[in-house]
């Protein structure tokens, strides 16, 4: 196993492997437009060369061509768009298994392809939820003052293109407070990564939201905690935050955001599911769903208080949620575990680095060491990455484990045992097992790219 590529090797090209050569004047083409030399092929003190260019076979190797048109009609930035092309139903047939073979190729070579940067820590929202800390406590706040310098996030960025980052997500707090984002983004852009931004939305104006897209944010992902004025105030302690976070929806589909509503469904507002629905659904964006609540990151766990109980969670999945039952896992040989630590890392406002945003284990810390040296040498991650199905114990034997949505981040979260099980997720794993035997289906195709999460089109 290769756990760290450096710049000079083009991994994406080196993922679609034996197929297709190219014409020459195709890499041509792609020189001449500029593209990332590092992505297009460049062996050392030779040159650019052809045959380093190769496009799997079949129909795929259209939208492939498709996106050579591109690179030479807009230049430089457009490798990441020849991918999203080639990964597109209108441009390739066969976009499922191009993305699952780079996906699958940076789970076995461990090349960080999606990591989470939490630019600071700050917000102009108090969930009761969040996991950074609670926010009803002004003391953490103190500490944003030691959040990394905008030149350590810059730096930090090159280092995750040196490593083989393609998707990076900006997150917080709220990623907006931060007064040198775009740079950020430029910079990501400038690296050829694919920009998503995390937000509440309160801050995406209309003026904001098209400078961020000017820079290169390409979608965001905006949390929606309600569907009423008096629900949204009582959770976020902001008033008049629903409307905030709807204008700034507007606003980012407006400048040309690919826009995703995300709901977490808490006791607070799952009575207003249905209405949260249909403001995604009357705006035709897509939205995602997601029951679980973790501790905080500061160890304070009344956040949890906030998670549907049993009852509640089995009505939902009888109603709302049935459309989006799955199937049991053919897969139990395969250890409970997910992309932490292999194709996917977290970084925090400190310079903090974790297996995944959402699994809060310190790796190292960027201040101390680079990317690519806690990357390749951390214990933690080293060790989460060689987790085989006998490091579950409890879970390997488990009889619900078939139907269980357990994320080991969200157990480490809970409990401090990141190979443990989790009261709650095994309560829904059995809820989901009872349905199941009691002949309960769904009336969609699983995604198996939605774990944790559920994933809606508009309908
Ligand atoms: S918007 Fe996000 S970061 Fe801000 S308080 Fe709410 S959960 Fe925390
Ligand atoms: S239901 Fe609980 S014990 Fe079973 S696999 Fe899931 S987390 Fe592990």
């Amino acid at each position: 196993m290769r756990p760290f590529l450096g710049r000079n090797l083009s991994w994406p090209h080196a993922i679609l492997g034996k197929g297709v050569r190219l014409p020459e004047s195709a890499s041509g083409w792609l020189v001449a437009a500029g593209c990332e030399p590092a992505y297009v092929t460049r062996p050392k003190g030779r040159g650019y060369r052809r045959s380093d260019w190769t496009l799997p076979r079949g129909r795929g190797y259209r939208g492939m061509a498709a996106g050579y048109g591109v690179a030479a009609a807009f230049g430089p930035r457009s490798w990441h768009f020849m991918l999203h092309l080639t990964t597109r139903p209108s441009m390739a047939t066969e976009p499922n298994q191009i993305r699952h073979r780079i996906q699958r190729a940076a789970y076995e070579k461990c090349i960080p392809i999606q990591v989470v940067f939490e630019v600071t820590v700050r917000c102009n929202l108090r969930c009761h939820h969040c996991y950074n800390f609670d926010r009803a406590e002004p003391r953490p706040l103190a500490r944003s003052r030691e959040e990394l310098t905008p030149e350590e996030v810059l730096s930090i960025i090159d280092q995750l293109a040196e490593a083989g980052t393609l998707y990076l997500a900006f997150s917080g707090g709220e990623a907006l407070m931060h007064p040198n984002l775009l740079d950020f983004v430029g910079q990501a852009r400038r690296r050829y990564m694919l920009v998503r931004l995390k937000s509440n939305g309160i801050r995406l104006t209309p003026a904001a939201a098209r400078e961020l897209v000017e820079a290169g944010v390409h979608s965001a992902d905006i949390t929606l905690y309600g569907a009423t004025e008096e629900t949204y105030h009582a959770f976020t302690r902001v008033p008049g935050a629903l409307e905030q976070t709807l204008r700034g929806i507007d606003a980012a589909k407006e400048a040309g955001m690919k826009v995703r509503l995300s709901f977490g469904l808490m006791r607070t507002n799952i009575h207003e599911l249905e209405a949260m629905m249909e403001l995604a659904r009357s705006r035709g964006l897509n939205y995602t769903m997601d029951p679980h609540v973790t501790a905080r990151y500061d160890g304070t766990r009344d956040s949890m208080e906030l998670r549907l109980d049993g009852p509640s969670l089995r009505r939902l999945y009888e109603s709302t949620l049935r459309q989006m039952l799955r199937g049991p896992s053919n897969r139990l040989d395969l250890p409970p575990q997910c992309s932490c630590a292999r194709s996917v890392c977290g970084i925090t406002a400190f310079g903090e680095v974790y297996p995944c945003i959402g699994a809060p284990v310190p790796s190292g810390n960027l201040r101390d060491k680079s990317f690519a040296e806690i990357w390749k040498d951390s214990p933690v991650l080293n060790r989460i990455r060689s987790l085989k199905l006998d490091d579950f114990p409890v879970c390997k034997p488990c009889p619900d484990r078939a139907f269980c949505r357990r994320s080991s981040g969200a157990v480490y979260s809970n409990t401090g045992d990141y190979t443990g099980p989790e009261a709650w997720t095994c309560m829904e794993a059995g809820i989901l097992h009872e349905l199941h035997d009691a002949g309960v289906r769904g009336d969609a195709a699983p995604d198996e790219n939605t774990v944790q999460r559920f994933s809606v089109e508009p309908e």
